[in-house]
């Protein structure tokens, strides 16, 4: 199973370039796309679910042109969008029996069997008497899950859903998408990092419109493996590092000094160690420096 992206181009009326040729192949398995606000994450997911149209560039999934049979597409697709819009007072079950009539299964016994499915699968079978408009964020982002689910998706394409979850429900969200195996493309856009640490074999960084580096996570931290050097130094001596060095991010110990990561091939001056592990937070902090550095 194969998504490929060719050269997807968007500019806004506005004149904000939210897609700058973005070039991406993408097998089965959990892709998280990483980055900021304002990188171009949800115009490039809503592209793909047939919701928007690029200036140019190409999509094909599986030998399906995206952008000519958009109808072929949807059959395949499972889109939850970053926000879901108005949840209805009734159940998590009649809702999704509702929708899977609409997706097209229209023996009830059928959507029964599907509609308990979804639910044990997104754990949420046990509150499928209770109305949607009376869950949690986390719980809400499950139904969204289970929704997508009832077509048996090829396609799976969720959008920043951990944005405002709390801790423990993230987690309960994350293990649910984990559970859903990786015999599909899975696209999970967030800008945490923490998310595709737990959960991506395979991720893409993205800024500004542009795709910055494409790799696995364990890939990308062996990438960086001597080339990350950390000192202690004095708060107000930050933005020093900051100016003089290629500095990534800094955090701070009990006594009010800090900790500051630079990025260098060598050894970048005096007191600088090379830290005792990487994380893929030095990853995404390095490519966008180097994204900010190539604009400067
Ligand atoms: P992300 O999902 O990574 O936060 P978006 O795709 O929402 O990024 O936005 C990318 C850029 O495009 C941002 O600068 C945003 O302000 C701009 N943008 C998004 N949607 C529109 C729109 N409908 N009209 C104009 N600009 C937009």
């Amino acid at each position: 199973m194969m998504l490929s992206i060719q050269n997807l181009s968007k500019t806004y009326s506005n004149g904000v370039i939210a897609l700058d040729q973005i070039q991406l192949e993408i097998r089965s398995g959990m892709f998280g796309l990483l980055g900021p606000n304002g990188a171009g994450k949800s115009t490039l997911m809503r592209t793909l679910a047939t919701l928007q149209t690029a200036d140019g560039g190409s999509m094909n999934f599986n030998g399906i042109d995206i952008d000519k049979d958009p109808i072929k597409l949807r059959r395949t697709l499972g889109y939850l969008p970053q926000s879901f819009g108005v949840y209805p007072r009734e159940s998590a079950e009649n809702l999704l029996d509702y929708f899977a009539l609409l997706k097209g299964i229209t023996s009830r016994r059928q959507r029964k069997i599907k509609v308990s499915e979804v639910l044990h699968l997104t754990n949420l079978y046990e509150v499928r008497k209770n109305h949607v408009s009376s869950y949690s964020g986390g719980m809400r982002q499950r139904f969204g899950i289970a929704q997508l689910l009832l077509n048996d998706p090829q396609l799976i394409i969720v959008d920043e859903p951990t944005a405002g979850l709390d801790p423990a429900e993230r987690k309960r969200f994350l293990s649910v998408l984990r559970g859903l195996g990786t015999e599909n493309v899975v696209l999970f856009s967030t800008h945490l990092v923490e998310d595709v640490n737990e959960l991506c074999t395979d991720m893409a960084i993205m800024n500004r419109g542009k795709i910055l580096m494409k790799s696995t996570p364990a890939q990308a931290i062996n990438d960086l493996v001597g080339k990350i050097w950390t000192r202690r130094i004095q708060a107000n001596e930050l933005h020093h590092y900051q100016a003089e060095y290629s500095y990534l991010s800094s955090s701070y110990n009990t006594d009010h000094s800090l900790n500051v990561r630079i990025f260098s091939a060598n050894k970048p001056g005096p007191f600088f160690e090379i830290p005792d592990h990487l994380s893929l937070e030095d990853v995404y902090f390095n490519a966008l420096r180097e994204n900010v550095a190539s604009h400067a």
